[in-house]
């Protein structure tokens, strides 16, 4: 049997009145049951007292006229369907009723049962799609909304106070509650609610694993009570007794396959969670599921950077501290080598002395070395900017070159090349003097024969100056260029290399280029020797230029 389709007829008119009663009761098959009143004041207030599923509303009323009435009735009952009656020479003001939102419009005295029949019908159906559509709209925006809200952030309690937020506005019947899977301590937290007392929500006995979100969590599925005081699933109705808490609706929060915890509601009136609301607060689980695992991503990787800090600072400390304690000694065992080997305390044969020799040369490497690492953890401690004053470049380098002016072991000479009027710097000469005899050194270490050449000049900008170390030694191969200048890194770090040092040098070249607003650039062929070019601004502070034909740090 046809469902009773309940009828307000608001018609001043007697005879029009009438007329539509009778084309209604000319349809057996169809149930409707008709009020009929003649003034709109009247008709709001049946609608306040009584439900119906349509209207017939006349636009001439004594009490209102045109599309006011159709706005009023609109304000007062927006879900219930409108049908307009107007006269033939009216139709252009029907069209526009249709327009502000009634379903459809009759033209009064052309009506039979089966038109008024028919269009009641429509109308109530359209005004049933309209709803729908405008209720889903409501619901995109709302996922829109909560998904621009927690992609804003990755703070775990925001996007939770975000999600709760919406819903409650969303869904104002239901209490919302959220818990988490504590991976350590294997429990589903209770995290955040909103309409729920929380405190006592949070003080449930819920660590015995009894509350209902559990099922959820353990089916991974959607699960549904219609009342949870007495569903006898429910190990604990005791809460929900004491909150009036009756429906509830448990998702599960799963991303990427892994499940995180239950976003669960609860209505405070029984209530039927419809297939069409299951699937939009599934999709609503799924996105705000989403959001808290790169939440909670973000807090792991926070955690592991903090946790990798902390790590750094010790390993730098414990550098610092045992470098520092291990100078003391060997300077002592220096001293007391060199004044053995000098004879100051006693006569020594040649070849006691070619072995205190020895020691005297392993301990000096071992104290660079030492020193090495001391400048390396204070420089990266200190994180050291650096302070420029004048200097005159041709004069430092003077000076510098006065102490390589002893003989060499080896087949290797060393060239100086500069020209006499090189600019007044504005840097920090120490960095700089300490770059430049890092890497003589190391050219030097690394060639067997040949020559080592040191140059420098004023680039054509006349802000940059441009230094050169060029050797004919055995060279760098070209993957392991970037990795020359990492700490502790070197071509060859077996035990049985045989240059000495730790690779800590270019490590501090390259820091103090950089603390003197430079950058270093290295050329290199194996066996064909290695140049390393060093940038630096003339006054501390000025751009460097950029230049990218060769491998740059
Ligand atoms: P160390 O010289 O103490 O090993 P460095 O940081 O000064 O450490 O250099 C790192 C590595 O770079 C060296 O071990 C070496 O393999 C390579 N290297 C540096 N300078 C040269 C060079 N002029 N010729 C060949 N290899 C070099």
């Amino acid at each position: 049997m046809n469902p009773l389709i309940k009828v307000l007829l608001v018609e001043d008119n007697p005879g029009d009145a009438r007329l539509l009663r009778e084309a209604l009761a000319e349809m057996a098959d169809a149930r409707f049951e008709l009020t009929h009143v003649e003034r709109l004041s009247e008709a709001l207030r049946r609608l306040d007292e009584e439900r119906f599923d349509i209207i017939l509303l006349d636009l001439s009323l004594p009490d209102a006229k045109g599309l006011d009435t159709v706005v009023w009735v609109q304000g007062q009952v927006s879900h219930l369907p409108i049908v307009v009656l107007t006269g033939l020479e009216n139709e252009e003001l029907a069209a526009e009723a249709l327009r502000r939102g009634a379903q459809d419009y009759l033209v009064k005295g052309k009506v039979d049962g089966n038109l008024l029949i028919r269009s009641i019908r429509y109308a109530i159906e359209r005004k049933r799609a309209e709803d729908q559509i405008q209720k889903n709209l409501r619901r995109l925006r709302a996922l829109r909304e909560i998904e621009r809200a927690t992609i804003s952030t990755l703070d775990l309690r925001t996007v939770l106070d975000v999600l709760l937020q919406k819903i409650d506005l969303l869904l104002p019947y239901s209490a919302t509650t959220v818990r988490l899977y504590n991976k350590t301590t294997g429990l589903l937290e209770p995290i955040a609610c909103r309409n729920v007392e929380e405190d006592e929500w949070k003080a449930e006995p819920w660590k015995g694993g009894r509350g209902v979100p559990n099922v959820v969590f353990e089916s991974k599925t959607v699960w549904i009570a219609k009342n949870v005081q007495t569903d006898p699933r429910v190990r604990d109705p005791d809460f929900f007794k004491r909150h009036g808490l009756v429906s509830y609706l448990g998702l599960p929060l799963i991303a990427k396959n892994e499940i995180l915890g239950v976003l669960s509601f609860y209505t405070k009136q029984e209530h039927s969670f419809s297939d069409e609301e299951v699937e939009f607060l599934s999709t609503l689980a799924d996105q705000a599921a989403v959001a808290i695992q790169n939440s909670q991503f973000y807090e792991q990787v926070r955690a592991s950077r903090d946790a990798m800090e902390q790590a750094n600072k010790i390993k730098e400390e414990f550098l610092s501290v045992m470098s520092h304690e291990l100078r003391t000694p060997l300077n002592a065992i220096l001293g007391y080598t060199e004044m053995v080997k000098d004879g100051l305390q006693g006569p020594v044969n040649s070849e006691q002395e070619k072995s205190l020799e020895k020691v005297v040369l392993r301990t000096r490497e071992l104290l660079t070395m030492i020193n090495g690492i001391l400048q390396v953890t204070s420089m990266e401690a200190l994180r050291l900017k650096a302070q420029g004053y004048p200097f005159n470049l041709n004069e430092f380098l003077d000076d510098l070159r006065s102490g390589y002016e002893f003989p060499s072991d080896k087949d290797v000479t060393l060239h100086w090349e500069y020209p006499a009027d090189l600019p007044v710097l504005e840097s920090d000469p120490e960095k700089l003097k300490h770059i430049l005899q890092n890497l003589i050194n190391n050219a030097i270490k690394f060639t067997q024969r040949g020559r080592v050449t040191v140059s420098a000049r004023s680039l054509a900008d006349l802000r940059h100056v441009e230094f050169q170390v060029a050797d004919t030694g055995i060279g760098i191969p070209r993957e392991m260029m970037p990795i020359i200048f990492e700490k502790f890194r070197q071509v060859d770090s077996s035990e049985t290399r045989s240059y000495g040092g730790v690779g800590l040098g270019l490590y501090i070249v390259k820091q103090f280029t950089a603390g003197l607003g430079g950058r270093i650039e290295v050329e290199s062929a194996v066996g064909g020797g290695s140049t390393f070019t060093v940038t630096i601004p003339q006054m501390v502070g000025v751009k460097q230029p950029s230049n990218g034909s060769s491998v740059s740090v």
